[in-house]
């Protein structure tokens, strides 16, 4: 599948704020966002141009769609799908998003970023219910159980993420540390999410 293998810190820039893509990094000062809070490339700092209503809409719609790891295809897929679910099609969205696996392995703090769990996942480290899942973009359910695979507990990339995880701040998430497990409680509300966007913002982009 088609993936950004650019600078990611490129895409925060662009946005103009911090959308933690790279783990650690993104709490220090070595943040690019902290030192250059102006969007990359020759005219950068210059570029001053009124956003339009549109460009207001597309932004929104990048920083999420960035902040998953998505690609536009799939972002749309997942509107769709949102778009068809009963209730407000922008928080179905988030909460489709929320219900990915590389998702829920990151926000555990098995991974520090959703990049990094997704290659966790890949590589076969991740058990949901005890049967191997290796697809990033499975969708859990209410009651689903995480676990890294017995062969694969002592990873450092996952002791060394868990340890800089301060405190469990997920209340749709259970986590069991010393067994390296989790649960998937329930499918959150879209306050309860940290999303640092507005999704309405992309239910009036695509309904145009
Ligand atoms: Fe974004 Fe993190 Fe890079 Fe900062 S360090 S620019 S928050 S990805």
């Amino acid at each position: 599948m088609a993936r950004y293998i650019g600078s990611v810190c490129k895409l925060c820039r662009r946005e103009k704020q911090k959308l933690f893509l790279k783990g650690q990094k993104c709490l220090s000062e070595k943040c690019p966002v902290e030192k250059k809070n102006y969007p990359p490339g020759q005219h950068g700092l210059s570029r001053r141009s009124k956003i339009s209503e549109y460009g207001i809409q597309l932004r929104e719609k990048q920083k999420i769609k960035r902040q998953y790891g998505l690609l536009e295809t799939q972002f749309r897929n997942y509107f769709e799908q949102a778009d068809k679910a009963k209730g407000r099609t922008g928080e179905n969205l988030v909460k489709i998003l929320e219900k990915r696996l590389d998702n829920v392995v990151y926000r555990l703090g098995f991974a520090p970023s959703r990049k990094s769990a997704r290659q966790i996942i890949k590589h076969r480290h991740i058990l949901v219910n005890n049967k191997l899942v290796d697809v990033p973009s499975y969708l859990l359910m209410p009651g689903d159980v995480i676990k890294i695979k017995e062969k694969s507990k002592k990873l450092d990339l996952i002791h060394d993420s868990l340890k800089k995880v301060k405190e469990h701040i997920y209340p749709w998430l259970s986590v069991d540390k010393a067994n390296l497990s989790g649960t998937f409680l329930q499918v959150p509300e879209r306050s309860e999410v940290p999303l640092n966007a507005n999704e309405q913002f992309v239910v009036e982009l695509y309904s145009k």
